[in-house]
C-alpha cells in the first residue's frame, strides 16, 4: 500500500514521504503533516483477528498502513516495534488496571506510564528515537566519518518531554541531544532523570532564567539558517508525527481489553495538552474502532472545552499554573490536524485543497487576532466524535484522595494530577450518561511519583501514607545517587547558548 504526507495548511498537493515528514517535522508552510489517506480495518478484521495480537504485533499492523513497505521493509519495522517496547516494564507495554475507583466495574485505567521515564510519552518517543537511527543509519551505511548525515536535537522542556526525548535518543549513532530546563524551575526528580544519562551524546543545559526563556531561545536556534545548515537541527516536538502514529496502537489495544475482545460501547478520556494523544485516539475512530466518544479532560487552561463548547477558538491571555502542568498550554498544537479533516467536512465538501486554505486562513486570524471562529455545522460535527470536560484544582486533588480512599484493587491506588483530571472527567460522563453498558477508559498519563508535591498535597494528611514507600520507586530512588552531567548557562542567552553547544558538540564527537 502506499501512503504519502501532505500539509495541513497547503493548498497544494505536493507530498512527502514518511521519511520527510518525521525527519521535517513541521511543514515549509507552518502546517502540521498529516497521511494523504485514513486507512480503513474492517469489523471482521478488528475482532475476528487484531483483537487477539500482542501489543508489538498489533503497533505493526496498524504502523504498516502508514508506512510504505518500499519505505521501511516490514521486517525492519517489526524490529523497530519491538526493540522500542522491549525498554517497558509491563508484558502489555500499556496494561489497564480495572476496578480502582472501588465502585464501577465500567472504568478502566489506561496505564501509559511503564517507560524508562514513567511519562507516557515514552510510548512515542522510545520509537521515535529508534526511527531518527534507522533513517540516519541507512543513509551513512558505509560512508566516512566526514560525510555522515547527523542530527543535533535540541529542545526545552519545563520538566516531562525532556526526559522521555533523551531516553529515546541516548545512545543513537549519528544523533546529539541538547535540553535546555531552567535553572531550580523543575522537580528534582526530573532533573535527577535528565542529568543522570551518561551517554556522551546526551548534554542537559541548565539555563539561568525561566521555562518561556529557553522555549524562546530553541525556537530562535531553529530560525537560524546558518547555525541550522551547519548542525542539522531537529526537533522531536510533540507535532511530529511518528509520535501520533505510535500512540494510535493503546486505543487499540486497550478497547480489545476492556471488552474481552468483543464490539461494546467505550468511551476514551484523555488528558489533554497539546491534543497529541487523544488525536491518536480520533485516528483509530476514523480507522473502524468502533468508539462512542472521545472525551477531552482539560485542566484550567480549557481552550479546547470553550472551543467545544462555543465555537471560538481562543488563545487566553495567560497560561494558569496549575497541578496539571504538562497540561499548561495556550493552544493546542495538534489541535490543527483535527481541524483540517473538519474544515474539509463542513467547509470545504470534501475539498484537500479548499480545506488547506480554510485552515490557512483561520490560523492567520489567529495571529493577527488571537482568536476565530467556525461554523455552528463544524461543532455539531465534531461533537459526534469527541466531548469535553474541565477540571479545577480543587476537583483534582480532590480525585486523588478519593481515588486513594475508595480502591479496592489495589488498595489504595496512587493516581498523579494529570491521572486525576481524566478520572474526575470520567467521573461526571459516568453519572451523566447513567448507561452501565458503556466501558470508560480513563488514560492515565504520568507515574505519581512524578509529580510528589501534587500527591503529597492529595495524600500527605492519611495515616500510614509515605511517598517513599508507596509511591516511589526503587529505579528512581536509585537517581539521587547517581553522578549529574549538566552544563550551567549563566545567562538566558541565545548566543550563549549556541557557543556552548558548538563546544559541547566538539567533546561528544558525534
Ligand atoms: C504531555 C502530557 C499530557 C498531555 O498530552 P497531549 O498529547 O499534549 O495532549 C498529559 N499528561 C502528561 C503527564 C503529559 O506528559
Amino acid at each position: 500500500m502506499s501512503q504519502s504526507y501532505r500539509s495541513t495548511r497547503s493548498s497544494d498537493p505536493a507530498t512527502k514521504t514518511f521519511e520527510e515528514a518525521i525527519i521535517q517535522g513541521l511543514a515549509s508552510d507552518g502546517g502540521l503533516f498529516i497521511p494523504s489517506i485514513i486507512p480503513q480495518v474492517s469489523k471482521s478484521e478488528l475482532f475476528d483477528k487484531w483483537s487477539k495480537l500482542s501489543f508489538q504485533d498489533l503497533a505493526f499492523e496498524i504502523m504498516k498502513l502508514y508506512v510504505s513497505s518500499d519505505e521501511i521493509p516490514e521486517a525492519d519495522l517489526k524490529d523497530l516495534i519491538t526493540r522500542s517496547y522491549s525498554t517497558f516494564r509491563s508484558h502489555d507495554v500499556t496494561p489497564l488496571a480495572k476496578n480502582v475507583t472501588g465502585s464501577n466495574e465500567n472504568l478502566h485505567v489506561l496505564e501509559l506510564f511503564h517507560g524508562p521515564t514513567y511519562a507516557f510519552k515514552d510510548v512515542a518517543l522510545q520509537f521515535v528515537g529508534n526511527l531518527f537511527e534507522y533513517f540516519l543509519q541507512r543513509h551513512n551505511d558505509g560512508l566516512p566519518a566526514d560525510q555522515r548525515k547527523k542530527i543535533t536535537v535540541v529542545g526545552a522542556t519545563s520538566g516531562d518531554t525532556g526526559s522521555a526525548a533523551i531516553y529515546g535518543l541516548r545512545g543513537k549513532k549519528d544523533v546529539a541531544v541538547f535540553i535546555l530546563y531552567p535553572t531550580g524551575r523543575i522537580s528534582p526528580i526530573q532533573e535527577e532523570q535528565m542529568t543522570t544519562v551518561p551517554d556522551k551524546n546526551v548534554q542537559t543545559l541548565s539555563v539561568k532564567g525561566t521555562f518561556d526563556n529557553c522555549q524562546d531561545i530553541v525556537k530562535a536556534i531553529f530560525g537560524d539558517k546558518e547555525f541550522n545548515s551547519k548542525h542539522n537541527v531537529g526537533a522531536v516536538n510533540s507535532i511530529n508525527w511518528a509520535r501520533i502514529l505510535a500512540q494510535i496502537t493503546y486505543y487499540f489495544y486497550s478497547y480489545f481489553k476492556a471488552t474481552t475482545g468483543k464490539e461494546e460501547k467505550v468511551k476514551f478520556v484523555v488528558p489533554s495538552g497539546n491534543f497529541g494523544d487523544i488525536l491518536a485516539g480520533y485516528y483509530a475512530k476514523k480507522m473502524g474502532l468502533p468508539v462512542e466518544k472521545l472525551v477531552i479532560a482539560t485542566n484550567e487552561n480549557d481552550i479546547l472545552d470553550r472551543f467545544l463548547k462555543n465555537g471560538v477558538y481562543e488563545r487566553s491571555d495567560d497560561v494558569a499554573a496549575t497541578l496539571s502542568p504538562a497540561m499548561d498550554i495556550l493552544i493546542s498544537s495538534n489541535f490543527e490536524r483535527l481541524l483540517w479533516y473538519l474544515a474539509r467536512e463542513y467547509v470545504a465538501s470534501g475539498d484537500d485543497l479548499k480545506a488547506g486554505e480554510t485552515v490557512n486562513n483561520w490560523f492567520q486570524e489567529l495571529k493577527s487576532k488571537g482568536k476565530f471562529d467556525v461554523p455552528a455545522s463544524l461543532i455539531d460535527g465534531a461533537k459526534k466524535d469527541f466531548d469535553s470536560e474541565r477540571v479545577s484544582n480543587e476537583e483534582t486533588t480532590a480525585t486523588i484522595k478519593q481515588v486513594y480512599e475508595q480502591s479496592v484493587n489495589p488498595k489504595h491506588y496512587i493516581i498523579d494530577p494529570h491521572t486525576a483530571v481524566g478520572i474526575c472527567a470520567t467521573k461526571t460522563q459516568i453519572t451523566k450518561d447513567n448507561d452501565n453498558t458503556i466501558n470508560y477508559i480513563s488514560l492515565s498519563t504520568a507515574h505519581p511519583a512524578k509529580f510528589a508535591d501534587a500527591v503529597n498535597e492529595a495524600l500527605s494528611s492519611f495515616d500510614g501514607y509515605s511517598f517513599e514507600k508507596d509511591v516511589l520507586p526503587e529505579e528512581l530512588k536509585k537517581l539521587s545517587t547517581l553522578g549529574k552531567k549538566l552544563k550551567l548557562v549563566e545567562k538566558a542567552d541565545i548566543e550563549l547558548v549556541k557557543q556552548t553547544i558548538e563546544e559541547e558538540l566538539v567533546k561528544m564527537e558525534v
